[in-house]
């Protein structure tokens, strides 16, 4: 592509406040090239939305710069930038006709006729609806609405196309047709597509580049193989096709340990660092109990039309199998897992980690240390050593997801929040509790809690490790 290279839309440090206390998004930053077809994807309310109307001109950043081909966009109003908005609704006018309708934005500019019959034509012809002119629009399909709302949006020649869900509202096969459609469009037209779904397979067919997000930040930016095959956290695998992920550590080169033995692998981490280990369900290979590497109980086996998903119980691990073959519940096989097929992601260190301030020493209490969301007291000497106590001094307190526990008594933790987003990790689940002071917590829980439910997080005071960072 003669463009190909160069970056068509800045995204620098978007932030997003709504109400003044609603924080969505927080310093978002991205490169589009000119002539690619993007893809925010990620679960409902993660603001893939939100940033693709401040794109749009419908949302102004509270701060941060949107950049078209170096120049900052982020105040001007839509009809200013050249970019249109395909919406999930196909917003059509049900009294004109398909002409009037696509010939919309042109009327508006005053262009002559013929150019107009011209234009309409070819933006018909783009969308494979030639000769639709005179068709009224409560005569069309869904698909053909959505067709026609595309040909609307790009009889503009906008440099940008975004497309917010534009094929969730059609049925299951209207849907996948259209998506090869839309693949087709951007080819031939050659411009820039953004494009929001919620549906991960929808993304890994259509991108040339997926941003997946949650919570308001980027999770990972790839191409479909790179985010399928390389998912660079436990959110990225979990939402990205389905997975199994197993806690374990690494104890040799390319050897992890998880399952309760340890298996070869092709990626190589620094020994006892602690890892999850993802296998894809259809890497898993069922072999007669004695053969496999470690066993299990088949729990279930259901039919999906061209395979089995076989769920095993091996210890405390419940693992999804994608097989030809029907495996009667109770029945014991093996479970092997061929080196390639494992990807290991290393515990993230970054998580769980909270500033906080040293104050007066209290006899009999310790010493008062005060956070954005808790205060306590702690023995001096986890901070200091056998060193010299100095109060304001600055540390940083840290504790590992499974050393804290969820509970729904708001007494009972040290911190209360929300639970924004969960994962299934094996034998547990993986809570992130985000707080009134927009902290996160991030906890393993055995068990099963609702998105948006109100709990307390327990940290055990001896599992919180401290590190001095500074004195005030
Ligand atoms: P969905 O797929 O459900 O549309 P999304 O990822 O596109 O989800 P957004 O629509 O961007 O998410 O919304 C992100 C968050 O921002 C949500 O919690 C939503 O309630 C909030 N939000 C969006 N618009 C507004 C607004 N105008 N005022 C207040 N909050 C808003």
């Amino acid at each position: 592509m003669e463009n190909a290279g160069v970056n068509l839309i800045q995204f620098e440090h978007i932030k997003k406040v709504f109400d003044g206390d609603t924080l969505v998004v927080e310093d978002f930053n991205l490169e589009v090239k000119k002539g690619e077809f993007v893809t925010f994807l990620g679960p409902s309310g993660c603001g893939k939305t939100t940033i693709l109307r401040m794109l749009g001109g419908f949302e102004i950043p509270t701060a941060g710069k949107i950049l078209l081909n170096g120049e900052d966009i982020s105040k001007l109003p839509p009809y200013e930038r050249p970019i249109n908005t395909v919406f999930q609704k196909y917003a059509l006018f049900p009294h004109l006709n398909v002409y009037d309708n696509v010939a919309f934005g042109l009327k508006l500019k005053k262009v002559d006729k013929k150019t107009m019959d011209e234009k309409v034509r070819h933006a018909l012809e783009i969308v494979d609806l030639e000769g639709f002119e005179k068709r009224s629009i409560q005569t069309l399909s869904g698909g053909q609405q959505q067709r026609i709302a595309i040909a609307r949006a790009i009889i503009n020649e906008p440099e940008v196309l975004l497309l917010d869900e534009p094929l969730s509202a059609l049925d299951y096969k209207m849907r996948k047709e259209m998506q090869l459609e839309l693949k087709n469009m951007h080819k031939k037209l050659g411009i820039t597509f953004i494009f929001v779904t919620h549906d991960q397979e929808e993304a890994l067919t259509m991108s040339d580049k997926i941003v997946v997000m949650a919570d308001g930040e980027i999770q990972q930016i790839g191409t479909p193989e790179e985010i399928y095959n390389e998912p660079k956290n436990l959110f990225v695998a979990d939402f990205i096709g389905e997975s199994n992920i197993f806690k374990g550590e690494m104890v040799g080169t390319r050897k992890a340990s998880f399952c309760g033995r340890v298996f070869d692998c092709v990626d190589d981490y620094e020994k006892s660092t602690i890892i999850d280990a993802v296998v894809r369900p259809e890497d898993v290979e069922l072999v007669p109990e004695e053969e496999g590497m470690i066993s299990g109980e088949i729990l279930a086996s259901d039919f999906k039309g061209t395979f089995y998903i076989v769920a095993v119980l091996s210890g405390k691990n419940e693992i999804e199998v994608h097989s030809l073959k029907y495996y009667e519940p109770g029945s014991r096989v093996g479970i092997n897992i061929a080196p390639d097929s494992i990807h290991i992601i290393p515990y993230d260190t970054s998580i769980n980690h909270y500033e906080g301030v040293v104050g007066e020493y209290v006899e009999g209490e310790g010493l008062r240390v005060s956070f954005a969301d808790f205060e306590w007291f702690v023995n001096p000497k986890d901070i200091f050593g056998e060193g010299e106590i100095v109060e304001g001094a600055r540390v940083e307190a840290s504790f590992t997801p499974d050393n804290a526990e969820i509970s729904d008594d708001a007494e009972a933790g040290v911190v209360t929040g929300n639970i924004i987003s969960f994962i299934y990790v094996g034998d547990h689940y993986r809570y992130t509790v985000r707080s009134k002071s927009e902290e996160d917590y991030i906890v393993d829980d055995e068990d099963l809690w609702n998105q948006d439910d109100y709990v307390s997080v327990n940290i055990p005071k001896n599992k919180m490790s401290y590190r001095l960072v500074g004195e005030q």
